[in-house]
């Protein structure tokens, strides 16, 4: 059975760990750097980037994860989770810092500003033409602001989402998904919602990488 570790160390680490095992996966936690050795891939969870980044760095995670993502490791992270993924950060707290890995700035907060939390509608470019689109929940979550060209765009915030759910149209088109090689990240929580898709696509992602 594949091992898809999820970063214990602070957030919604539980309901990551449901949405792994609901797609038939190993689903330990990782919290020390042998717990990482173990995995053939690991979710970063939603919660507190700031945080988690100081955990992992006080546990001595940090260089040794970066050291896997280096070398292909397999991660998706979700909301503060693809904040520990982007290259460059905007709006970070003082100090913090990024385990990175996509080219890519994000921007801390974004909708923040606007509304604490959202939910809306999104296609998600990698689900088959005509499936339902995503339930995206979106909690003091952060947006993608400048992407490399390696990095695939896989979702944007719909115009008209903007009109109905959000009233400001500063939101509309953000990136809200994208992957680059084995790293996939998206600013919303689908670990919430009881739609398993995106674990899915990444349970794939993970498949293939181990094979
Ligand atoms: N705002 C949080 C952070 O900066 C992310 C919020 C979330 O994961 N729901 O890490």
């Amino acid at each position: 059975t594949l091992r898809v570790g999820v970063l214990a160390l602070q957030g919604d680490v539980r309901e990551h760990t449901a949405a792994l095992q609901a797609c038939g996966v190993d689903a330990p936690a990782v919290r020390t750097e042998e717990d990482l050795a173990g995995v053939d891939g690991l979710v970063l969870p939603g919660g507190e980037s700031t945080v988690i980044d100081r955990l992992a760095r006080l546990e001595g995670l940090s260089g040794p994860l970066r050291e896997r993502i280096a070398h292909g490791l397999p991660v998706y992270g979700s909301c503060a989770g693809m904040i520990l993924l982007a290259d460059r950060l905007l709006d970070g707290h003082r100090e913090q810092q990024t385990f990175g890995g996509i080219d890519m700035t994000v921007r801390r907060n974004a909708f923040g500003r606007q509304v604490d939390s959202f939910e809306t509608e999104l296609r998600l470019s990698f689900l088959p033409d005509g499936a339902a689109p995503v339930t995206a929940v979106f909690i003091r979550a952060p947006w993608v602001e400048q992407v490399a060209p390696e990095v695939e765009l896989l979702a944007r915030v719909p115009a008209s989402s903007v009109e109905r759910d959000l009233g400001t149209r500063e939101a509309a088109g953000r990136i809200v998904a994208v992957r680059q090689g084995n790293l996939l990240a998206t600013s919303f929580h689908p670990e919430i919602t009881g739609d398993r898709r995106v674990h899915e696509h990444f349970v794939e992602m993970v498949r293939d990488a181990a094979r």
